[in-house]
Formats: C-alpha cells, sequence, structure tokens
C-alpha cells in the first residue's frame, strides 16, 4: 500500500495509526489519479494522509463538476461520500501530500503550506484536462503552525456558494466538489460545526510556492517548478529559445485577465496575498471575499484591511505587485547576468498596466454593448462609473438596467449627470454598424442579473448552520447558476442589500 512508504517520519505516530484502519476507496468511482506533483524535489511538500474525522456526513456533492471530472455520483453518495469526502477513505490512486508555500501577507514575507489542506493528486478528467483535487479542513499538517488544520462549516459553504456563482460568470476559479460536517467542533470565537470542503483546481502552484523556492536559495529547485509549472500550464513557452521570460509574460496575461474579469462584476477578492495568487490565474482562496452593491472604488469588506490595501479599485495594482513578486523568483533563470535578467523583468512588469487596461476595456465595450473600438471608449466607461459613485448607484443593477432597453424610473436615472452621460452613449451606439438588438444581446450576457449578494450569501448560511435547512441555498444555487437570466421579479435576488444589511463585514477567521 502506498501508504506504508510515504509516511513522513514526523508524523509516523499518527500514520501508523491510519494505515491501520484499512482506509483505500476502491469502488470504481471513476478515480483517475496521476501525482506528478510528488515528482517535485521534496522541499516542495510532506507526504501525510488526512486526519480521519468521527462521523462524517455529506451535506453537499456537486454532482455536475463530478460528472465532468469523470467521476461516478452513484458511488459517492451516502456514507461511501461521507468517508471519502472526509478523508476516512482514500481513493485508489492518490497520494496525499500538504503542499510548502510562501507568501506576502499584506505586504509582509512569511513561510506557510498547507496548514490544513490535502492533496491527493490530478484527478484526469475526461476531455484531457487535469485537476488537483485537495481537502480543505483535513487537519493538522506539518506546516499549521499555531492553527488547528480544521474548517468550520459556514465558511466552506461561503466558498462553495461563491466559487460556483464565479465559475457560472465565467471567470476561471477553483470549484467545489463536496462538503462533509465532520461531526466534529472546531473552536474560533464561538464554538462551530466542523466540515471539509473538496475543492479542485487547475493547480495550486502559487506565485507564493514561487517565493518558498527562492527564500530556500536553491536555483536548482526553483528551475525544478519553472519547469513543471511551464510542462502543466504554459506548454507554449517551452518552445521559446529562453522559456522562462515567456513563463512570465503568460502569467501577467492571465492574472492581467483574472483581475480584469473580477473588476466587471464587482467581486472584491479581499486578500491578494501572494499566496492566494494561483499561476494558472484562477480564482483561489475564498475567505473575506464579497460582490460591491453600489460602485464605490473604495469598496472594502475585510475586516483586516484597515488600510484599503485589497480594496476593490486597487485589485489591478496589486496584482501588478504580486507579479513583481513572481518576477523576482525567475530573475536567475531570465538572465545570467543579474542586471540583465532585472531590467528584462522590470520591462515585462511595466506592461501590465496596457495588459490590463486591454482586458478591462475590452470587457467594459461589452457591458456598453460596443462592437467596434473608438479612443474615447474608455472614458465613455470611466465616466458612466465616476457618475454612479457620484450618486452610490448600485453596480449589478445599473449595467442589467442599461442591457433591458427600457430604463426604470429610478432617482439615478434622472439625474443631470446620467442623462449628459447617456445621450453620448446612444450617439456612440449608432457610430457603429451593429444593430440595437445585436447591442442588447451582448450586454445581457456580460451584465449578469444575479451574483451573491452578500445579504443573499448570509441568510443561506444561517439556514445551513443554525437550522441545518439546505433550502435556502440550494435556492440561491439555483439562480446563480443562470447569472445572465433575469430571475422572476418576486425572487428579490437581485435587489441590493437592505439598509439593515449595511455596512458588510468579512472576516478571515475561516
Ligand atoms: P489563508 O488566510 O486561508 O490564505 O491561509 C493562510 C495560511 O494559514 C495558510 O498557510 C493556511 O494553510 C493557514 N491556515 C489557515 N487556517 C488554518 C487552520 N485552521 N489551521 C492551520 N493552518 C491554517
Ligand atoms: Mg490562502
Amino acid at each position: 500500500m502506498y501508504n506504508s512508504k510515504c509516511a513522513p517520519s514526523t508524523l509516523a505516530g499518527r500514520e501508523k495509526m491510519i494505515m491501520a484502519g484499512g482506509r483505500q476507496h476502491n469502488l470504481d468511482a471513476g478515480w483517475r489519479f496521476d501525482n506528478t506533483y510528488g515528482g517535485l524535489p521534496e522541499a516542495f511538500y510532506a507526504r501525510l494522509d488526512p486526519v480521519p474525522v468521527r462521523s462524517p456526513k455529506l451535506v453537499v456533492f456537486n454532482t455536475a463538476l463530478a460528472q465532468s471530472l469523470g467521476l461516478r455520483p452513484d458511488m459517492l453518495d451516502g456514507d461511501e461520500g461521507a468517508a471519502v469526502f472526509s478523508g476516512n477513505k482514500i481513493p485508489e490512486g492518490a497520494a496525499p501530500l500538504a503542499q510548502a508555500y510562501a507568501g506576502h501577507q499584506f505586504g509582509s514575507f512569511t513561510m506557510l503550506g498547507d496548514g490544513r489542506a490535502i492533496l491527493l493528486g490530478e484527478q484526469a478528467a475526461p476531455n484531457g484536462e487535469r485537476f488537483d483535487v485537495q481537502y480543505k479542513g483535513s487537519g493538522r499538517t506539518p506546516f499549521s503552525r499555531n492553527g488547528d488544520g480544521r474548517a468550520a462549516l459556514g465558511p466552506m459553504m461561503r466558498e462553495y456558494i461563491i466559487s460556483e456563482a464565479m465559475h457560472a460568470l465565467g471567470i476561471p476559479t477553483t470549484r467545489c466538489l463536496a462538503v462533509v460536517t465532520t461531526g466534529e467542533t472546531v473552536f474560533r470565537e464561538t464554538v462551530l460545526a466542523g466540515a471539509i470542503l473538496t475543492r479542485t483546481a487547475r493547480s495550486h502552484i502559487r506565485v507564493g510556492t514561487f517565493e518558498y523556492a527562492l527564500a530556500r536559495g536553491k536555483s536548482s529547485e526553483i528551475r525544478a517548478l519553472a519547469d513543471y509549472t511551464i510542462r502543466r500550464h504554459f506548454p507554449d513557452s517551452a518552445a521559446e529559445e529562453n522559456p522562462y521570460p515567456a513563463l512570465l509574460e503568460a502569467v501577467m496575461e492571465r492574472q492581467a485577465s483574472l483581475t480584469a474579469h473580477w473588476q466587471m462584476v464587482g467581486f472584491i477578492h479581499g486578500v491578494m496575498n501572494t499566496d492566494n495568487m494561483s499561476i494558472c490565474g484562477e480564482t483561489i482562496d475564498y475567505g473575506p471575499c464579497a460582490f460591491m452593491d453600489a460602485y464605490d472604488p473604495n469598496t472594502v469588506f475585510s475586516s483586516i484591511d484597515h488600510n484599503g490595501r485589497y480594496a476593490y479599485g486597487r485589485q489591478p495594482q496589486i496584482a501588478q505587485w504580486n507579479l513583481a513578486r513572481f518576477a523576482e523568483t525567475l530573475l536567475p533563470l531570465i538572465h545570467k547576468d543579474p542586471q540583465d535578467a532585472v531590467s528584462m523583468a522590470s520591462e515585462a512588469i511595466k506592461r501590465f498596466p496596457d495588459t490590463f487596461h486591454y482586458h478591462w476595456i475590452t470587457g467594459m465595450r461589452a457591458k456598453l454593448g460596443l462592437f467596434n473600438q473608438e479612443p474615447d471608449d474608455s472614458a465613455l466607461a470611466e465616466d458612466l462609473l465616476d457618475c454612479m459613485h457620484r450618486h452610490g448607484a448600485d453596480f449589478i443593477n445599473t449595467f442589467r438596467d442599461l442591457s433591458s432597453g427600457s430604463l426604470p424610473e429610478s432617482a439615478f436615472f434622472q439625474t443631470m449627470d446620467f442623462q449628459q452621460w447617456f445621450a453620448r452613449w446612444r450617439a456612440r451606439l449608432k457610430r457603429q454598424p451593429d444593430s440595437r438588438d445585436a447591442s442588447l444581446r451582448l450586454m445581457r450576457s456580460r451584465n449578469p442579473a444575479v451574483v451573491p449578494r452578500n445579504h443573499l450569501v448570509e441568510e443561506a448560511l444561517e439556514a445551513v448552520v443554525e437550522r441545518a435547512d439546505y433550502s435556502v441555498m440550494e435556492k440561491l444555487l439555483g439562480f446563480l447558476s443562470q447569472p445572465y437570466q433575469d430571475p422572476p421579479e418576486q425572487a428579490g435576488c437581485h435587489l441590493p442589500a437592505p439598509p439593515s444589511a449595511q455596512p458588510y463585514q468579512t472576516f478571515c477567521g475561516t
């Protein structure tokens, strides 16, 4: 059994207990694991199994995602699913490990690692793609520091809801395959129900994984990680004479595109530390993230982000800052002369604002129904946002209303400010050959009607956590799965938060 040769000496006692239990899940549920991460130098991970839990119960299972991964939902429901998605049983072919990484957290460098996560391996999906399958909340690891290695039900369900919403919005994201409750409690400010979430991702390679390699100071390890990343995510870069500047460019492209996607829907990640930036450009780590209601670039929800480092309007700058940290790790690979390496990397990083702006204006043109390009389009988009900011207009609903073809008689749309902008926009629409209907269709496909508004997410979580009632969440997930369709008026899920739900705060204590 693979476990016996994988048990790290630091956890030998616990491993013996685990192995005695016969933990392999070998019903043919469709698991097809490859374990390439374990081929990296040993410093990049610690091999260990998840810590078993007392009485797991499967509370959410993402059937559509399971099927797309080639898994058989009928083999993964009930007690069997509970055993597998709690880590009490390990799927055949998995080679569990906790990944090592570092990160700049609010600007300060720290050594980190999976303190409460275990990577099972990479599932080969029927479409030829591969996805990491990772438990989150699965017990202590050598990287847990003072943490308990566990997670609470509320935050895991929050990650489930918001990541599914992001996926339906068409934004690259990690996803959730299942959530189990553990039958154990976790201690935060109060006693909470414990849970484990199974997360899928194109990979869990972070900017912080590269920073970890740099901090260890072994160039062979940085090169191994960079080569692995190129093989896994950016095979085109391998064909370049020097693949490493190409890797930097490719990562920049993904990060710029991702950040622009966030801006289009008012998503505030909330904790864009470098350890929470996935190299392949997926949204990862749904901690204190939230969606903006009234448009205000200074919006911050996280209770610990006192200086607004991760405010909505700063996300592009922070993505650039994080990318600079990534570039630093590649310097010796970019050029053997340190000065040449620095100037090549700096030139690349300086292009980030233009790369971001390209994605931003492409997205904004679609949000405004524009097919062709005019030099003043950025000013047109920015002037609308400024006008919304001055009047506290709702971000999502303003764009959706503009997409409807007939504006509602709200106070905002009556303002002189808006009317002047509206006249400019209408004149601009006439300067393209496409029909008004084509514009409205484009707009309705880019301006969502439903996003996981904070008060709706809270309502759904309260029902789950306080009353074990999953129906509110299921209904919400139904609307979120079709964000570009107007929900029935009476559903109310398109309405901004009532004043009683403001101001909204999110917490990292997940
Ligand atoms: P995050 O804020 O989720 O990005 O996590 C930052 C670091 O703290 C990562 O190394 C996590 O693995 C670790 N961490 C978060 N929560 C816990 C926990 N309950 N127990 C152990 N480590 C944790
Ligand atoms: Mg994290």
